[in-house]
């Protein structure tokens, strides 16, 4: 569907949910007398399946929503997920993610995924060094080699393939970015596209991230900056920067400074991919575009950690890192609810996407139990996302903050140190 065509997939949607989920009930040898109350009673529970068939529209495929549209998938339920960008490889989905066992890896073992993700994934992308401006090294992690039960790193690109290929080739109606939705008086909602089309929707899950559209519909909270992000790429890292290369190692590089973070990160295509970490300012972002600038900020540091600066194949790209107030909730409305960053955008310490996925596996799971009754399903969903969300959204938030504050080594060393165990009290 391409912007401009009218958008039928609402009325389509639900005529082929009819075709496709009426139950085929089989009638068994019945005592004479019993057999036509028990075809009158098919014909009730068939209407009831047919009444509480509901369209669901999710806004934005990122990983959040492509996650809950696999696992639906899987519960024989449809929906349609309204994604902005024009297709799968419209745009760079950025960098490389860990998927931790209890929250994206168990995201993906409901969404039955686990086989490929491990065919996808890199548990030795696990391996993370620290480093002080000097080069000297602070921490170094390795993992168990071959092991997944850590937190094993997968492109997200790999990640968001993996759930695509995994979803019927019309799940994801592309080039649809939601600029309104309004509550209809019969329930539901009606959905405004960009170019005007529109569709409705009985359900409207927001999964439309960090600047949510849905979001304005439940909350008023207001975003602040946290930090500001600067990135670059470097490719093919193994030929062209052996040095670099063996620097990064197969995982993660932090060299930690006062107030600032340079950052390098192993990609599965043998990319390196750099980020330098600032604190939120008001400063104009075209003062981080010029790798002179950068390097400049990061005058004194060893020459061979600021190398990783220097061989940025293209000018560096820098934006504005936000989060939402800790523990934001809202109160329940019918037929709508929100996932991931849209649901608790929180600063990126290794937990978004992997809160995001569950968000989706649990919200699933939830509507999979009460077909008839979403609005109890989203209630119940909600009440246990917060309850998860609000500790691990001030985590981050105090990590963020230990990250980019002056003592930073100091605490990231005493973070990384196993505390001795304490002596059992006596009785
Ligand atoms: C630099 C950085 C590093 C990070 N590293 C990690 C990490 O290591 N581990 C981790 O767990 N998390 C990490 N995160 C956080 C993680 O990226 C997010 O929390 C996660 O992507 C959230 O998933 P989502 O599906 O909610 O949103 P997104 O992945 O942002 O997806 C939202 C989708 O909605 C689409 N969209 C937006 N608006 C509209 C609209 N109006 N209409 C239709 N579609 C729309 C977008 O195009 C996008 O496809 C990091 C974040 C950053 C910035």
């Amino acid at each position: 569907m391409h912007v401009g065509e009218p958008d039928r997939r609402g009325g389509d949607l639900r005529a082929a949910q009819r075709h496709r989920r009426r139950p085929r009930l089989r009638l068994g040898p019945f005592p004479d007398g019993q057999r036509w109350a028990t075809v009158r009673r098919i014909h009730e529970v068939q209407r009831t399946v047919t009444e509480m068939m509901m369209r669901i529209a999710i806004a934005g495929g990122g990983l959040g929503g492509l996650t809950l549209a696999r696992i639906l998938h899987r519960h024989g339920i449809d929906a349609v997920v309204y994604e902005r960008e024009a297709g799968r490889s419209a745009r760079s989905q950025g960098g490389s993610l860990d998927l931790h066992p209890e929250s994206g890896q168990q995201a993906l073992a409901d969404a039955g995924l686990a086989g490929r993700f491990r065919s996808e994934a890199r548990p030795e992308g696990e391996e993370h060094r620290i480093l002080d401006p000097a080069g000297r090294t602070l921490v170094h992690h390795m993992p168990q080699p071959g092991s997944f039960s850590g937190r094993p790193e997968i492109d997200r690109s790999a990640l968001r393939d993996l759930l695509l290929d995994s979803l019927p080739g019309d799940a994801v109606a592309w080039q649809h970015r939601l600029v309104a939705a309004t509550p209809r008086p019969d329930g539901g909602f009606g959905l405004t596209f960009d170019g005007g089309h529109g569709a409705d929707c009985d359900v409207l899950i927001g999964a439309d991230g960090a600047r949510s559209v849905v979001r304005s519909l439940l909350t008023d909270a207001t975003l602040s900056s946290v930090a500001t992000l600067v990135e670059l790429s470097i490719s093919d890292a193994d030929r062209r920067h052996p040095d670099l290369a063996d620097l990064v190692g197969p995982g993660n590089l932090w060299c930690i400074g006062v107030n600032q973070i340079l950052a390098a990160q192993r990609l599965g295509d043998g990319s390196i991919r750099v980020g330098i970490s600032l604190p939120a300012d008001d400063r104009h972002l075209d003062t981080y575009r010029s790798k002179r600038a950068l390097l400049d900020m990061f005058d004194g540091w060893n020459p061979s950690l600021t190398a990783l600066i220097e061989a940025g194949d293209s000018p560096p790209t820098p934006r504005r890192i936000e989060a939402m107030p800790t523990g934001t909730r809202w109160a329940h409305q019918p037929g709508i609810t929100l996932i991931g960053d849209a649901a608790h955008l929180m600063p990126p310490v290794g937990e978004g996407a992997n809160q995001a996925m569950l968000d989706a596996a649990e919200l699933a799971a939830e509507l999979a139990t009460n077909p008839a009754d979403p609005d109890s399903a989203i209630r119940a969903y909600e009440e246990a996302m917060f309850t998860r969300t609000h500790p691990i959204a001030e985590m981050s938030a105090r990590v963020q903050a230990m990250m980019l504050s002056p003592t930073a080594a100091d605490d990231i060393i005493r973070f990384f140190t196993p505390r001795p165990t304490e002596p059992a009290p006596a009785d």
